[in-house]
């Protein structure tokens, strides 16, 4: 079937890349040893400060976020060092499996994957960690499985209530620049992210923010590192350049992306992804289909996770929906396989936008027949614009 005007991706990620930003990296390569790079490099190391709101240094990797993953547990540990992982979803699952295969010793938290980090599991485990055995805890901020959001502060107050000297290791990768992140406010020792998600960049750029704690952990970490290795990365750094060749275009296309962050503002980018989570949650609970989410304060406003009903399996539906209306929605990961869909609302995105997902949406509910209420779209309408506003007497200018 020939499909016209844009493919709708809503999935959570890689997510839509702004025009602005296909433009700035159609550009002829540059010399990654010359002048002209050096400055690139630079506004992009300082302008990602930002978005991480640290006053630490932000590593550049060319790779995809996994690849950070592996960077900040080589950069920071040494085999057989004992790791507290919180079970959120199939995204927890991803660090468990590396941590193995690095040979950390994990303490796996389970979770039923419809709540967050638990603030009691941790003190549990930690106040009877009189040695201070336990070396990093790791929390997937968002869960991009589920669209379940951790509460950090929680976890960071708990960790100083106990004076535990482990490292805080957060994966970012799905909130970074549409969830309120604060690096340095919640103490994060090591932040991971890519650049594919809520930064509107292209797949491809791995990211490691680091505090000062990090890098004294990195001194004594003995894991195997090369490639990773962030002090060969900072010294380079420092005037702006890699240790290897960088991936060049990607970093126009980052460079132009923290400009429209910078113009919109961080403030306003938070406050317009809550406002399409509630938007897409009231779609949901009106079609009467269930939140993955089971905690309303760790809702995740950049993507929703959604069961279908019994019997109804998400894969088909969402085929249904790329066939007829050319919209891509994440599939269920892991144990969700088939039970659940994921609507992406982040990154690059507006309110037609989100009102054209959520009709391609319930386009697809009626023609997959799966059990729902009408209504979803308009109770969508009505959280975007509600009815107080269009009461309030429209003014002409003069
Ligand atoms: C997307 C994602 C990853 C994996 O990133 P890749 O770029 O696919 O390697 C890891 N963690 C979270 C929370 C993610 O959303």
């Amino acid at each position: 079937m020939i499909h016209t005007g844009r493919h709708f991706l809503q999935i959570p990620g890689p997510t839509n890349v702004p025009d602005r930003v296909l433009r700035a990296m159609d550009q002829p390569v540059i010399d990654h040893r010359g002048p002209e790079f050096a400055e690139l490099g630079l506004a992009v190391l300082s302008g990602l400060r930002e978005i991480f709101q640290t006053k630490g240094h932000v590593i550049v990797y060319p790779s995809s976020g996994t690849g950070a993953i592996e960077a900040a547990l080589v950069n920071t540990l040494s085999a057989g060092d004992r790791v507290i992982i919180f079970e959120t979803g199939q995204f927890s699952n991803v660090w468990r499996q590396i941590g193995e295969r690095l040979g950390l010793d994990l303490d796996y938290v389970p979770g039923n994957w419809r709540r967050g980090a638990s603030a009691a599991d941790l003190e549990a485990r930690l106040s009877t960690d009189m040695r201070h055995a336990v070396k990093a805890v790791v929390v997937i901020h968002n869960e991009t499985s589920t669209g379940v959001t951790s509460r950090l502060p929680e976890l960071r107050r708990v960790l100083n209530r106990l004076r535990h000297p482990a490292l805080l290791i957060v994966d970012a990768i799905s909130s970074l620049g549409s969830i309120d992140y604060r690096m340095d406010e919640w103490e994060v020792d090591v932040t991971v992210c890519g650049s594919q998600k809520g930064l509107m960049v292209p797949p491809g750029l791995g990211f490691n923010a680091i505090s000062e704690k990090a890098l004294g952990a990195n001194k004594s970490a003995r894991l195997p590192r090369s490639y990773w290795d962030w002090q060969d990365m900072l010294k380079h750094n420092r005037t702006g350049f890699f240790p290897f060749t960088p991936a060049t275009n990607l970093l126009f296309a980052l460079r132009e992306a923290l400009k429209m962050m910078n113009e919109e503002g961080l403030a306003t980018i938070f406050r317009r992804h809550v406002r399409h989570g509630e938007a897409t949650r009231a779609a949901v609970r009106a079609w009467g289909l269930e939140i993955v989410c089971e905690e309303p304060l760790e809702y995740s406003s950049s993507m929703t996770g959604v069961f279908t009903p019994e019997g109804h399996d998400a894969d088909r539906l969402r085929k249904i929906i790329l066939e007829n209306f050319d919209m891509s929605l994440g599939a269920g990961l892991g144990k969700l396989a088939g039970k659940a869909f994921r609507i992406g609302h982040l990154g690059s995105f507006n309110d037609l936008m989100l009102a054209g997902t959520l009709s391609g949406v319930e386009m697809g509910l009626r023609l997959a027949e799966i059990p729902h209420k009408e209504g979803g779209v308009m109770a969508a309408l009505n959280s975007l614009t509600p009815a107080a506003k269009m009461r309030e007497p429209v003014k002409v200018a003069r």
